[in-house]
């Protein structure tokens, strides 16, 4: 199994061959989930004893497996946030597997870890942070979000240990109601409560309920979160106005910006993001609007030693590579072994250049205002709220949830387009999340007429 032999080489071509016809085609259809019944007519004989071969193998993956996945890097996937990997991210997520590169540490991995910290370094002066800020790219937004609250926490713990004050009762995170739910997931790991602030009308949230926030529950508040670009809606939170609080109060101002802060590459969007150069701690996903393939959320510190305190593990074995000064990404996130997930984005990066980064976002910040425009237009449609950046909510009139159902499971059924319904306080409606550069005006005014 592990030698070079002829039946290994042919493995390798074929497996070789089928990426770089999925990578080059430009017909791959949307595709749809299947039933487990159905699967299991088709696969459940995967695995035997003997094996069936890397020929049938593929086959079953080509023609059975992979059409029950959604692909979702099509121009018309429209959900949730969708992936666009660039040609040479993708690719070169084929060479970080075949290289074998332990990602965790500088002694095992330095020329992977060094290109990956010119990735972070290179974000991190994009957010107007410090030239000594740096992280880690983690599996996703949700780790990121999480590993950068239990570092403000144990900066927290420090703080009052120090002082020689008593613990609070409880340690509370202050965020905007319409934060993602990963906020809310890491409070649940952690055993620390939230404490939602309700946006402005706008949706952002602003430093007038913050403070309230922060002056009720004094002491007890280790960290506030600014989410730079709703998952929902795609606004942005009033990040300078909640930093400016930090002269009154002692708090770590962590920014989600998981799918929007990549927006801030984007002279277009910029301004909105005024004040991300005071937080803390970011992350933002090269998988949603930085066109890498799953998995990699770039988790940065503004002083990346606060992460590196609360995450370094301790073990005699690993003595050798936590008693150095050296950069381990694994001392900066909840994790130990990882992949080097940011090289995908490097190499993209070194490929084509920053410049082909900024021409994509601006791009998609231009095709939500135009469908946005058009939506108005249409006297059937409503929308729900100008986007800031690239995710257009909108109603139809006189639609109930089972019709907005209907259409959006016809549309997948046609193969013509993934968009599904969504709902805000307590309407239903249903979004476009714009980021991919091959999705055009054309196809989404061809989508509204389907309504
Ligand atoms: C997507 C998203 C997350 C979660 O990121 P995952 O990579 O899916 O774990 C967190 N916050 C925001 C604002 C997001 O859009």
């Amino acid at each position: 199994m592990h030698s070079v032999s002829p039946e290994n080489t042919e493995l390798v071509d074929l497996v070789l061959d089928y990426s770089r016809r999925r990578m080059l085609a430009s017909d791959t259809p949307l595709d749809k989930p299947e039933t487990e019944a159905e699967l299991d007519r088709l696969a459940a004989g995967a695995l035997t004893e003997e094996g069936i071969g890397a020929s049938s193998a593929l086959a079953l993956f080509e023609n059975v497996l992979a059409p029950a996945c959604i692909t979702t890097d099509h121009p018309q996937y429209l959900s949730f946030i969708p992936t666009a990997p660039r040609k040479a991210a993708t690719a070169f997520d084929l060479v970080v597997s075949a290289s074998a590169v332990y990602g965790g540490s500088w002694l095992e991995g330095s020329g992977a870890v060094y290109a990956e910290n010119q990735a972070l370094t290179w974000l991190a002066h994009e957010f107007g942070l410090p030239a000594t800020a740096g992280g880690v790219f983690v599996q996703g937004g949700t780790l990121g979000n999480l590993s950068a609250l239990v570092a403000a926490r144990e900066h927290a713990r420090r703080r009052v240990r120090e002082s020689g004050a008593a613990m609070p009762a409880r340690w509370m995170i202050v965020c905007s109601a319409e934060a993602h739910s990963s906020i809310a997931s890491a409070a649940q790991v952690m055993d620390v409560d939230v404490v939602p602030v309700e946006p402005r009308d706008t949706g952002s949230l602003g430093s007038e309920g913050v403070r309230a926030a922060l002056e009720e529950h004094a002491g007890s508040v280790f960290a506030v979160v600014a989410t730079a670009g709703s998952t929902n809606f795609g606004i942005v939170d009033d990040v300078a106005s909640i930093a400016a609080l930090k002269g009154e109060f002692d708090f770590w101002l962590h920014v989600d910006g998981a799918y929007g802060l990549a927006a801030m590459l984007s002279p277009l969007a910029r301004p909105l993001f005024a004040g991300v150069e005071h937080a803390d701690s970011v992350i933002v996903d090269p998988h949603k609007w930085l066109f890498a393939p799953f998995d990699a959320c770039a988790l940065i510190y503004r002083d990346p030693e606060a992460g590196r305190q609360a995450h370094t593990q301790h073990a005699e074995y690993l003595d050798t590579l936590t008693q150095t000064s050296d950069w381990s990404p694994s001392d900066y996130a909840a994790h130990l072994t990882r992949r080097a997930r940011g090289l995908p984005l490097w190499f993209s990066l070194a490929t084509y250049g920053a410049g082909a980064y900024r021409e994509a976002i601006t791009a998609a910040l231009r095709l939500a205002r135009e469908i946005a425009h058009e939506i108005e237009r249409r006297p059937h449609l409503r929308l729900v709220r100008q986007p800031q950046l690239s995710v257009v909510v909108f109603e139809r009139d006189g639609w109930l949830p089972a019709d907005y159902e209907r259409w959006s499971a016809r549309l997948l059924g046609e193969q013509r387009a993934f968009v599904t319904p969504s709902s805000h306080a307590g309407r239903t409606n249903t979004r476009f999340a714009i980021l991919n550069p091959m999705t055009t005006l054309d196809q989404l005014t061809g989508i509204l007429d389907t309504m």
